[in-house]
């Protein structure tokens, strides 16, 4: 296949963009404006709150948590205290809700995160992406059982759904299952530690000291 950086998040010739400015794989978007729609229709006003986002992105990321410029929490969504984390520390921490550059589905295009809109708006609570906004109570909890029982209509699954000590579970997080299964093929250890080698990323020597561990527990996503 041509272009097999693209799962990288380095030089992906798919992009199409949105009217709403936001980029998606060019396979993936008739499927999630149907979705959408369909949402519409059942009083569920689902809107992306990230879609494709590129490898420099992602080194962006993950640069200001590893210098503490950004909170880091745990897998329960309770903040951490970045003084008392060491290297190893740092790095599981931000591997919990973050991807290693190189190493996120969202350099597919092909995998969105999704909130309820009007819902949102209307609980004037603000919003922070974590797992109670999506549960019995919060804001997102009719969209969260509407994709249980609409996604795969559209094509669509989610790959987060089990706490394994891997990445934590993210309702909010849909992948578009036939186009991402291209890219999902093309990963390898590696293509990753090469491209994260070669970029200017804060810890990356204690990263690539475990990058067979990371690659399995938080890219392929198996946990331990
Ligand atoms: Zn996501």
């Amino acid at each position: 296949m041509k272009c097999n950086n693209a799962w990288l998040g380095i030089d992906n010739p798919f992009l199409t963009a949105l009217a709403s400015g936001f980029e998606l794989h060019e396979a993936v978007v008739e499927d999630w404006l149907a979705l959408q729609q369909a949402a519409q229709a059942d009083g569920i006003d689902c809107q992306l709150l990230s879609s494709y986002r590129n490898f420099h992105r992602q080194l962006q990321i993950w640069n200001k948590k590893w210098r503490g410029e950004a909170t880091l929490f745990d897998k329960y969504g309770v903040a951490l205290d970045y003084r008392q984390l060491d290297d190893n520390g740092k790095i599981e921490a931000i591997l919990t809700w973050s991807a290693l550059p190189g190493g996120s589905r969202h350099h597919w295009g092909t995998d969105i995160d999704v909130f309820d809109k009007r819902a949102v708006e209307q609980c004037d609570n603000g919003f922070d992406l974590v797992d109670a906004e999506y549960r019995s109570g919060g804001p997102c909890y009719p969209l969260a059982q509407w994709l249980d029982n609409n996604l795969s209509r559209f094509g669509f699954f989610r790959p987060f759904t089990e706490d394994n000590n891997g990445v934590s579970v993210e309702l909010w997080h849909l992948s578009h299952a036939k186009t991402a299964a291209d890219f999902e093929q093309q990963r390898n250890v590696n293509a990753l530690a090469d491209v994260i080698a070669g970029a200017d990323m804060e810890g990356k020597d204690a990263v690539l000291s475990r990058i067979d561990e990371l690659y399995h527990r938080y890219v392929l996503n198996e946990g331990i």
